[in-house]
């Protein structure tokens, strides 16, 4: 049976692969960019779930990143990043979740980053507020244990989007090192993700049969955080 699947930041990169892959399984699913549903909006989040039917899936995946020293990082940045990466997950998870709690079934997946499990540096906003979005997801799992709805996050090390190329061009700027190697240096998988490796995770934790899963953060790096 199709599912109604929802992507936030759902437009490019990872969100975009997301949609591809759900959709070739067989799912509605409606993908959407900051026009359409900006995730910091109370009112533009509540008017989007409302026109939609029953959501089955909820992946929260859109989000910002900016990096700076600690010493350096604007206030306006920090709370950019929180608002997209923490509160944007909040006010989704908000708005689809009495629905599936209702119908015992569902599937949340949030975006999180390694930056959920582990502290970079120079990406203190970035850190804290995928920090707070594996919390909140941890959180709600906690509320449906035991029920037909679950929340789980994946944790990408660096893929291949335009997030990243910003990275790589500051190394570049600043360095003038090779961008992406530098980063790939730093993963132990030594490369970058293609955006349907993460796309195959999310679709395996919005699977029917991950029922089970439940408040798991799966760390898709190669092999260094645990
Ligand atoms: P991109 O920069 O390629 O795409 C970001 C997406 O988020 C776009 O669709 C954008 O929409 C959307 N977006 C940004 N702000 C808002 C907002 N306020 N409301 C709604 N949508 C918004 O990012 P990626 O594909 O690289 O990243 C997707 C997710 O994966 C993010 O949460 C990111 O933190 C996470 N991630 C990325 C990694 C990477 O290396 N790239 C690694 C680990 C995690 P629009 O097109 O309208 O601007």
């Amino acid at each position: 049976m199709s599912r109604l699947v929802v992507v936030t930041g759902g437009t490019r990169g990872i969100g975009a692969a997301v949609a591809a892959r759900l959709r070739a399984a067989g799912d509605e699913v409606v993908a959407v960019g900051r026009s359409e549903c900006d995730v910091t909006d109370e009112d533009a989040v509540a008017a989007f779930f409302a026109g939609l039917g029953p959501v089955d899936v909820l992946v929260n995946n859109a989000g910002i990143s900016t990096s700076a020293p600690l010493a350096r990082t604007r206030l306006a940045d920090w709370e950019a990043q929180l608002a997209v990466n923490a509160t944007g997950a909040f006010l989704c998870t908000r708005a689809v979740l009495p629905g599936m709690s209702e119908r015992d079934s569902g599937r949340i997946v949030t975006v999180a980053s390694v930056a959920g499990r582990v502290g970079f540096r120079y990406t203190s906003g970035y850190t804290a507020s995928k920090h707070a979005a594996v919390g909140l997801m941890r959180a709600v799992a906690a509320e449906v244990a035991g029920t037909g709805v679950t929340s789980n996050a994946v944790c990408p090390g660096y893929v291949r989007t335009d997030m990243t190329d910003q990275t790589v061009r500051r190394i570049e700027e600043r360095t003038g090192r090779d961008g992406e190697a530098a980063l790939a240096a730093m993963s132990p998988l030594g490369r970058l993700l293609e955006p349907d490796e993460v796309a195959f995770a999310v679709a395996f934790l919005a699977a029917p049969e991950a029922g089970a899963v439940n408040g798991q953060t799966l760390v898709l790096d190669g092999g260094g955080v645990q």
